[in-house]
């Protein structure tokens, strides 16, 4: 699949779209995500054109490393390493990508459960 320029991320990491802006630096974006599954829920986005975390991590190392410093620098921006936080990337159909622009879900604020929904952990 080809990066497609217009997705909805590509459009506000050009400032064409608003977001809830909580970090940038000259390779990344972190914002709110607009529909909040946690009571701290943040998207951190490299700003180079990947699809997703498959496409991402065959980049350059150096790269990819930078990125993730920054996603770290994020949740301690956001105060969550003392009470705990998860990261989230999804890749593709059956994890329900639904943005096809790479980026990390920053949850936290909250006892967040199990894995996924519905497994043993969440009883
Ligand atoms: P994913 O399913 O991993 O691709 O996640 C995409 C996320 O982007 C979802 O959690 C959406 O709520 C979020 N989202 C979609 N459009 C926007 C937007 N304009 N601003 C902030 N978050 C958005």
């Amino acid at each position: 699949m080809a990066y497609d320029p217009n997705n909805i991320f590509a459009k506000i990491i050009r400032g064409e779209i608003p977001c809830k802006k909580v970090y940038e630096d000259e390779i990344a974006l972190a914002f709110a995500d607009i529909a909040p599954a946690a009571p701290v829920h943040v998207l951190v986005l490299p700003k180079g054109e990947y699809l997703s975390f498959d496409d991402f991590a065959g980049a350059e190392p150096e790269a990819v490393g930078r990125f993730f410093v920054a996603v770290r620098k994020v949740a301690a921006q956001l105060g969550l390493p003392e009470g705990g936080y998860r990261l989230i990337m999804n890749h593709g159909a059956d994890a329900s990508q639904s943005v096809p622009h790479f980026h990390v879900h920053i949850l936290g604020g909250r006892p967040l459960g199990g894995l996924l929904p519905g497994d043993a952990l969440n009883r």
